[in-house]
């Protein structure tokens, strides 16, 4: 039987693990934390995600998530740039972290082992399998270690890595009773969004533009429009993230027997909502590549022809979409929401009518 081992346990990597024990694989998972687990915070899921985690058996996504309401953009005061409507445009589920990662693996079975607490810091490869700390083996590591992936700078060593947006963001889940149904709120250099989870608890995010390692804490927002304030105050624990990316794409996302996953290959700001989306569509790109022949090398080449054009895309339209939201200058700020409040509108003309049937009787 084929043998792999998975570096990380992230949603990248239990995906990773779930999709290569669909493809007959004895897959062995390396996480350097004492417990698999994910963050106490929401997380969108795009239906293409959706759909791949569909095909790899992850059963409940969509059950446990909250569909999308129509979302307005605001400014801090509450003044409206686009109004929420129902554009008709693709929309993801919002789901909790922890739900999520659970669900995914709920599928692991006896072809998965998983070892927690090990910190993977060597790694090399011959013609005949990867060695991880001169004491695993395997035939296939899938480096799925996130936006730091040790195993990106033992084979990229000139790689640049990752690069500081210019903001940090921050996340909460916080018990409120509104009948608002979310968005986006943009400031100066700040944004605030919420977005409702399936239990009625409110998941917000915020960011605001600062040097790397400082934390202000979201107290900025606090004099935002409502329920911001409420939403703030009811919040207990509050996870900031200091926002980096790997905007110089990496060429390529696989070095013989050994491919890069997620973050780790693609590492994006959260401005799309994506980059776990991105994780899960490479792990059933693999599979699939997998699949489609016994040829190890071909299948890798397969994968990193597919998964680096579309993720290398992302990457750098999310980094422009955080430069125009977190612009200071009052001049362009004010082009930019009213060029939005347009756009808006334009698409609310555009979108098909609901077609109404005539009935006989
Ligand atoms: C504020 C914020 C909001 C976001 N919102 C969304 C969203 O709404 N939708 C979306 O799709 N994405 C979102 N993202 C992006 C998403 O969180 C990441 O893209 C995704 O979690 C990456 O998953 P991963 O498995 O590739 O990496 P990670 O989640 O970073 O997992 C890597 C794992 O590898 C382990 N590890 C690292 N090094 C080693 C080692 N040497 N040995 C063993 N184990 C190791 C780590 O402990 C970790 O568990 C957001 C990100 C941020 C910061």
């Amino acid at each position: 039987m084929n043998t792999a081992i998975v570096v990380g346990a992230g949603i990248g990597g239990v995906t990773a693990a779930v999709a290569l024990q669909q493809c007959g694989w004895q897959v062995t998972v390396l996480e350097r934390a004492p417990e698999l687990g994910e963050v106490g915070a929401g997380i969108s899921v795009w239906p293409s995600a959706v759909a791949v985690l569909e095909q790899l058996g992850v059963k409940g996504v969509e059950k446990a998530s909250a569909v999308s309401a129509p979302a307005s953009m605001r400014r801090p005061d509450g003044r409206v740039i686009v109004a929420a409507a129902d554009l008709g445009v693709e929309v993801p589920v919002m789901i909790h972290r922890a739900q999520l990662h659970d669900l995914i693996t709920a599928e692991f079975g006896p072809a998965i082992t998983v070892r927690t607490g090990y910190q993977v810091r060597t790694i090399s490869q011959d013609d005949a399998g990867v060695t991880i700390n001169d004491e695993l083996r395997a035939d296939l590591v899938v480096a799925a270690d996130g936006i730091r992936s040790v195993i990106r700078s033992a084979l990229v060593p000139a790689y640049e890595g990752p690069r500081y947006s210019g903001y940090t963001a921050y996340r909460g889940i916080a018990e409120v009773a509104t009948t608002d149904g979310g968005g986006e709120t943009w400031g100066k250099g700040e944004r605030f969004g919420f977005a409702r989870l399936i239990d009625g608890r409110i998941y917000w995010y915020a960011t605001a533009n600062q040097p790397a390692g400082q934390s202000s804490g979201p107290d900025a927002f606090s004099d935002w429009h409502d329920p911001i304030p409420a939403l703030l105050a009811a919040t207990k624990d509050v996870l900031q993230n200091d926002i980096y990316d790997l905007s110089v794409p990496l060429v390529p996302f696989t070095h013989g027997r050994i491919v890069l996953l997620g973050d780790a290959a693609h590492a994006m700001t959260p401005n799309l909502g994506r980059g776990a989306c991105t994780a899960i569509e490479d792990a059933g790109a693999l599979a699939r590549c997998l699949e489609e022949g016994p040829d190890l090398s071909a299948a890798l080449t397969r994968y990193d022809a597919e998964r680096r054009p579309a993720a290398t895309k992302l990457v750098k339209r999310s980094r422009s979409i955080g430069r125009v939201g977190q612009v200071e200058n009052p001049v362009i700020r004010a082009i930019r929401d009213g060029l939005f409040g347009f756009g808006g509108k334009l698409m609310s003309l555009r979108r098909p009518k609901a077609q109404v049937k005539q009935s006989r009787a």
